[in-house]
């Protein structure tokens, strides 16, 4: 037989054979089955597709209380430290961003002087990044370019690893603390439940747990609550370096509030959302994003609220997403700084 024609007869008595089928009842079960797998895939890519359209979050009533109180020295001063930068398409960074759209995402530290010592808070894209990025889910690697390490960049102003007192990672997931390794037996600030969080190896922590020995700080949230969030750590005691728990998009997240000695302020709010609409309309980031992540979405809700409400009553204090490039802008590139 030509095999067209064997194709053809297989084809009819395949089809014979599904029909003689659906007259046995084990038949019926199959083809409804069938039916039913097409039809909650229609469903379940219909669903996802939802998650991607703009929604504005809904969110909870919050109380910041008075501005609180801070000294900061006239030598204090911040200035940024862009590494790099890694592109997403806007829709996978808040609830209805464009897929057209390709942001590109700031992978950047913060130098913060102060006359007790100097600070990193983040470390962006270390010297051991391309190691790093293989340790990560294939799913979440990006489109990266690569900039001068934070340690680099320093050494050239003149700062050297010695030189810096404490890093604060806002959270440890890779893209923040890619660099730590590049400043060896610097203590590192965690608290003991992030401590727990990263010994856990819970997913996310993979590049934190690979880098040699980490001359961890513990410290506790031993001060009051401060601007609505229950407790705070005031790092030198002055009010100008105050960290509050936001164990939002990570157990281990903090937001970081620096106040200049000019009365401007920032409220370092880590991966919080991961662009400035995220707090702007409010929206949330898409379900994919937030399940793969594992964050815990009322925690979110009441911190992008918190974060609002700050704003709002006190227009000096901007917040800052980790990876909003354009939020970065006010802050001048080291060498240089703002006071
Ligand atoms: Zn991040």
């Amino acid at each position: 037989m030509p095999h067209e024609e064997k194709g053809e007869a297989n084809m009819i008595r395949i089809s014979h054979r599904l029909r003689g089928a659906a007259k046995t009842r084990a038949g019926k079960i199959v083809l409804w089955v069938f039916a039913g797998i097409g039809t909650a895939t229609v469903v379940a890519i219909a669903a996802l597709a939802l998650t991607f359209t703009p929604a504005k979050l809904e969110l909870p009533d919050v109380a910041i209380g008075d501005l609180p109180a801070a000294s900061p020295p006239a030598g204090l001063s911040i200035s940024a430290l862009p590494t790099g930068t890694y592109d997403s398409p806007a829709a996978l960074t808040y609830r209805g961003g464009a897929w057209s759209e390709t942001r590109h995402l700031a992978a950047t530290a913060l130098l913060v002087r102060h006359p007790k010592g100097n600070l990193l808070i983040d470390t962006g894209f270390g010297r051991n990044v391309d190691e790093h990025i293989t340790l990560i889910p294939p799913m979440q690697r990006t489109p990266q370019t690569k900039g001068v390490p934070a340690v680099d960049q320093l050494a050239a102003g003149g700062i050297h690893p010695g030189d810096i007192a404490a890093i604060i990672p806002t959270h440890s997931h890779w893209d923040h603390v890619s660099g730590i390794d590049d400043f060896p037996g610097v203590p590192v600030m965690e608290t003991a439940a992030g401590r727990r969080w990263i010994a856990s190896k819970a997913e996310g922590t993979e590049v934190i747990n690979s880098l040699g020995a980490i001359n961890y700080t513990l410290y506790d949230f031993d001060g009051g609550s401060y601007l609505g969030f229950p407790r705070s750590h005031d790092v030198f005691g002055d009010g100008s370096v105050v960290i509050v728990p936001a164990p939002a998009h990570t157990p281990d997240s903090v937001i970081v509030f620096v106040s200049l000695p000019s009365g401007v302020r920032y409220a370092l709010i880590g991966d919080l959302v991961f662009q400035m609409e995220g707090i702007d309309i409010p929206a949330e980031k898409p379900w994919m994003l937030r399940w793969l992540i594992g964050e815990n979405n009322m925690a979110v809700h009441e911190d992008i609220a918190l974060v609002r409400a700050i704003r709002e009553k006190f227009p000096q204090i901007h917040p800052l997403p980790a990876h909003d490039s354009r939020s970065f802008g006010a802050i001048p590139v080291f060498p240089a700084s703002a006071r």
